[in-house]
């Protein structure tokens, strides 16, 4: 599969090379219709999770086999041919907690997204890619200041971009945002999925906290899907320090290898042992008392509250992780800190180059963090990440539709 993709890669770049632009624009066209489908496969959450309020019963989600229309692409939309689509703690909040998508189900879910594209736009026919979890419009203010990724028109797969999602055959996306691989070497393009989420989310954190080459910075929920990704970008930006706290003993002895200095096992511990096991660190390895750059990355109460705690002279928070626990601080010591609290959503597709490069010259390792499965097996897979909480690794579904539909 992967060589019959190959090969027509090189075929679409080799008529670029030797063709007119006329004749560039006809062949590569065809190229893509021969490819081009009529229907997408898919796998569809027809309905979330609920609760009965007055009975307290749950009513299980369901996601099923569907198939929708290839829409008309637009000027500028592009068809890409899903090669990976890796499930995210957010699409489970959708499935499983009751957060609402934009676009009402059924819809498709999945954002973190590589393929190729196979139709529209011709300068993209035959690229591979990596669609952004977060397409800004580029017209609001949000977008016109630099904070585009938190704009409020934006498009998401698999929540506001229609019924389209990443757990599919293929999706329609607008190619505006869309970022190349060039040359993957031999990491797989499903692999590559984790760049459009898992992987960026932490650049942006980065920028949010404005990290600086010999900055000190603290990971809490450095095991999980984003918080590993958090420390080895932070290390590979030039942190000079780098201490992971979670509760995995095997994890947090991997992170030593992805970017952790240090590391302390929080499980079963209360906030102050964890604090003062931070503060043996700092002082046997002469290390300030101040600007520390602290990153949340658990979204849950145990794990802020122990963000919040480290939180000192002139340092930054920095909430990557999301929940809806409540936790308690007095305000008043970020005054006599003279320190911040910001939070963090998404990033920006212009840095989405910039952490490609980092993942394809191995400065932010992706490999031991993902694991591939068909998409036939998504209902299990979902049952079991949900059950896992912080999952070992990063599931990326590949699509096997016509496989499946062979065996019935
Ligand atoms: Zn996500
Ligand atoms: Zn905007």
């Amino acid at each position: 599969m992967l060589l019959v993709r190959k090969q027509r890669y090189q075929i679409a770049r080799e008529e670029k090379s030797t063709t007119s632009n006329k004749e560039r624009g006809h062949k590569i066209r065809r190229v893509a219709m021969a490819e081009l489908p009529r229907e997408i496969q898919t796998w569809q959450m027809v309905q979330p999770t609920s609760r009965n309020r007055e009975t307290g019963e749950v009513i299980p989600g369901r996601l099923e086999r569907a198939s929708v229309p290839v829409p008309e692409l637009r000027p500028g939309d592009v068809l890409v041919e899903i090669a990976g689509c890796g499930i995210c703690h957010t699409d489970l909040g959708y499935f499983y907690d009751g957060v609402p998508t934009v676009s009402k189900p059924p819809l498709s879910l999945g954002h973190e997204i590589a393929g190729t594209v196979v139709a529209g736009d011709e300068i993209w026919i035959g690229k591979e890619v990596i669609i952004p979890a977060v397409m800004p419009c580029r017209q609001c203010m949000l977008c016109k200041r630099g904070r585009g990724n938190r704009c409020l028109n934006q498009l998401m797969p698999g929540n506001s971009l229609g019924v389209y999602g990443g757990f599919s055959s293929h999706i329609p996306v607008p190619s505006t945002d869309l970022c190349e691989v060039k040359d993957r070497g031999e990491i797989p393009l499903s692999h590559l999925a984790v760049v459009a989420d898992a992987a960026t989310t932490p650049y942006q954190a980065a920028k949010r906290a404005d990290l600086q080459p010999g900055d000190n910075v603290v990971v809490v929920g450095i095991a999980g899907g984003v918080g590993q990704y958090m420390g080895q970008m932070a290390k590979a930006l030039g942190a000079k320090t780098v201490i992971g706290i979670d509760i995995h003993p095997q994890r947090l002895k991997r992170a030593l290898s992805y970017g952790a200095d240090f590391v302390i096992n929080s499980a079963d511990k209360g906030v102050e042992d964890v604090l003062n096991e931070f503060r043996v660190i700092s002082k046997e390895n002469d290390l300030p008392e101040y600007g520390w750059k602290i990153f949340e990355v658990t979204g849950v109460k145990a794990g802020q509250e122990i963000t919040l705690s480290l939180l000192s002279y002139t340092g930054k928070l920095i909430v990557i992780g999301f929940g809806l626990e409540k936790v308690e601080y007095a305000l008043g010591r970020l005054m006599a800190f003279d320190a911040e609290i910001i939070g963090t959503w998404g990033c920006l597709p212009e840095y989405y180059p910039i952490v490609l490069d980092m993942v394809l010259n191995r400065k932010i390792a992706i490999e031991p963090f993902v694991e591939t499965r068909p998409m036939s097996s998504i209902v299990e897979a979902f049952e079991e990440l949900y059950r896992a909480g912080s999952p070992e690794r990063r599931i990326v579904l590949r699509p096997d539709f016509q496989a499946s539909e062979r065996k019935g």
